[in-house]
């Protein structure tokens, strides 16, 4: 029967597939799709590893001394029968054969779809096996991790393509497109599924401007978030439409609906077409005002996709998530050095904007359990970003180091996130010029670089003039200033209503910092969504705003409000706005 579930739209299009579950606490075991030659080796591999697993029990129970509890005796033999139960072994075989999921992603999916049914049992003791089982797949994975090298994801020629409407209705095999559905994904995992062709996103928790977002965002596929219960209520393979664009998850839809989606489906397809052709347009006003739009990125590989859609730079390139996903072994400064390198080159002589390590908050470096930044109770108010790196000297000095060697190969711009206070600026610049003094005393390479602060706290806004006498521009990271000034955490969908970039506190700090930018000449850009939501571009353009960075995808929109756009007439309009108890609904009269 169909059902819809609502959340939060965090990037937009229709996406139309077979729900593939994946529980938080399994979202570290690598999910890829494997070729069709590879099925047999896949299946050999988990089989090989349940043998094994199987065997160890088999010796322990010949191990036990006559007198050992009855108790002990009775779980081995339940571990033994479910490592030989049939739903299990045929579940993944299905999994791995008919999906090409690797043999950990199948195992955990029919591990998933068995605990669902145990959860269901009304007898309490049966409803406890759930946790055998659960041991039993983690005997599984243990032995897989240790045992012979996994065969590698599918290439281009096995990866799956994305459907049309058509396609899918005709076709019920290994090509349906997928949506991932889970109660939440890190933005480090995320990373990792930026890799595979899901065709959208659903999660339970999440606000528009969690990392999590902000990565599926980047994917440019449809995702919902804070879709309540979304992982309880859709079942794994469940045919599920994705509304990246109200927000909606609808479940086991009929028939009508799929038709009607697919039509929004290809309405969307020709939207993006006709922009497409402002691809090659510069970014000018009605009058004659140039407008430079930015790309953010998060690893080296996207800088293809800013170009792309024509960005004249890297405005943000979030450098902490070549920190993340990796068990906590930090990046050296080689690795950093390669990474920067090659984002510089990518972006073939228009200037990289590299930001200095956000680790913190809703971005951890590996999942939140059991870590010690994870127990802190306020973590958006702790040490994060440049507090993190202030408090690892070594840590932040690589970082630096790798950043002014990168600097060689093209124009370079240093970026600071989170700074508040005065001896965090001095603090900083005094590392800064160490890193480049250690280099130096070595004679290598390095460059020279422009240095900006992020405005992402409140009281960063109110000093504005204190940053100007260090940095050489300034970037607004609306999203954390939303955050800090309205006390409304970005990642929490329970109070996501009141997450709201158009509050006037918010608007009087953006248009206070661009103004004392504007009056000092010194360069300024938003680099939070905000820059990238067309239904702001008028307002900031009206503030005077002239620099904008945000996902590539959303370049091409903005661009088009840009076109049609009058500064002069928006500055006197802006100024009305500024001065309204509710500038949200002049927004939506202009
Ligand atoms: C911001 O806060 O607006 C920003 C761009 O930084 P991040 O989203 O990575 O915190
Ligand atoms: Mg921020």
């Amino acid at each position: 029967m169909t059902f819809s579930i609502h959340g939060l739209a965090v990037s937009r299009g229709i996406a139309i597939g077979r729900a593939v579950l994946v529980a938080s606490s399994r979202a570290d075991v690598a999910h890829y799709f494997i070729d069709a030659a590879n099925i047999g080796k896949e299946i050999t591999r988990v089989r090989g590893s349940r043998n094994a697993v199987m065997e160890e029990i088999m010796r322990l129970q010949q191990e036990l001394p006559k007198d050992a509890p009855h108790e002990i005796t009775a779980l081995l033999d339940v571990h033994l029968m479910l490592l030989q139960d049939e739903q299990l072994i045929s579940g993944v075989k299905h999994w791995i054969a008919d999906r090409h999921y690797n043999a950990e992603w199948a195992l955990t999916t029919q591990y998933d779809a068995i605990a669902r049914q145990f959860d269901d049992m009304e007898d309490p003791y049966l409803r406890e096996r759930k946790a055998d089982l659960e041991q039993v797949v983690e005997r599984i994975l243990r032995h897989m991790r240790g045992a012979a090298s996994p065969v590698q994801p599918a290439g281009q020629a096995g990866a799956r393509r994305k459907q049309s409407q058509q396609d899918l209705l005709l076709d019920d095999t290994m090509d349906v497109p997928l949506v991932l559905v889970a109660h939440d994904i890190s933005p480090a995992d995320m990373l990792q599924f930026k890799q595979s062709l899901f065709a959208g996103f659903a999660t339970d928790v999440g606000g528009k401007t969690s990392h999590t977002a902000i990565v599926a965002r980047s994917m440019e596929i449809p995702a919902v978030v804070g879709a309540r219960g979304a992982s309880q209520l859709i079942k794994q393979d469940d045919w599920v439409i994705i509304d990246g664009d109200a927000g909606v998850l609808v479940v086991d839809p009929s028939p009508i609906i799929l038709a009607e989606y697919g039509f929004q489906q290809r309405q969307g397809e020709l939207e993006r077409e006709r922009l497409n052709r402002l691809k090659h347009t510069p970014a000018v006003t009605m009058d004659g005002q140039r407008i430079e739009l930015l790309a953010n990125i998060e690893m080296p590989d996207d800088t293809q996709g800013a170009i792309k859609a024509g960005a004249v730079g890297v405005g943000l390139f979030r450098s902490e998530f070549l920190f993340m996903g990796r068990s906590g072994n930090l990046p050296d400064e080689q690795e950093q050095y390669l990474a920067y390198r090659k984002a510089i080159e990518g972006m073939q002589g228009l200037p990289v904007t590299i930001r200095t390590v956000d680790i913190g908050a809703d971005k951890l470096m590996d999942r939140p359990i059991g870590k010690a930044q994870d127990r802190r109770l306020n973590p958006a108010l702790g040490l994060r970003a440049i507090r993190w790196s202030l408090a690892d000297p070594p840590m932040f000095l690589a970082q630096l180091r790798a950043i002014l060697r990168a600097a060689v190969h093209g124009p370079v711009n240093l970026l600071v996130p989170m700074l508040v206070h005065a001896s965090e600026i001095r603090q900083t610049l005094s590392l800064i010029d160490h890193a480049r003094a250690t280099l130096d005393n070595q004679s290598i390479a390095n460059g020279p670089v422009r240095l900006g602060a992020m405005i992402e706290i409140p009281a960063a806004a109110l000093t504005v003039r204190l940053f100007l006498k260090y940095f050489d521009f300034l970037s607004i990271g609306t999203n954390d200033l939303i955050q800090y000034t309205l006390a409304i955490d970005r990642a929490d969908e329970s109070v996501a209503h009141l997450y709201d970039p158009c509050h006037p506190a918010v608007l009087r700090l953006i248009a206070d910092t661009i103004a004392e930018c504007q009056r000092q000449d010194k360069g300024v850009t938003i680099c939070g969504e905000m820059a990238g939501d067309v239904g702001m571009t008028r307002l900031l353009l009206g503030l005077g705003l002239r620099s904008f960075s945000m996902h590539p995808s959303q370049i091409l929109a903005v661009k088009q409000k840009i076109l049609r756009a009058d500064t002069g007439k928006l500055a006197l309009w802006a100024a009305t706005v500024l001065a309204s108890d509710d500038p949200a609904a002049l927004l939506q009269n202009p």
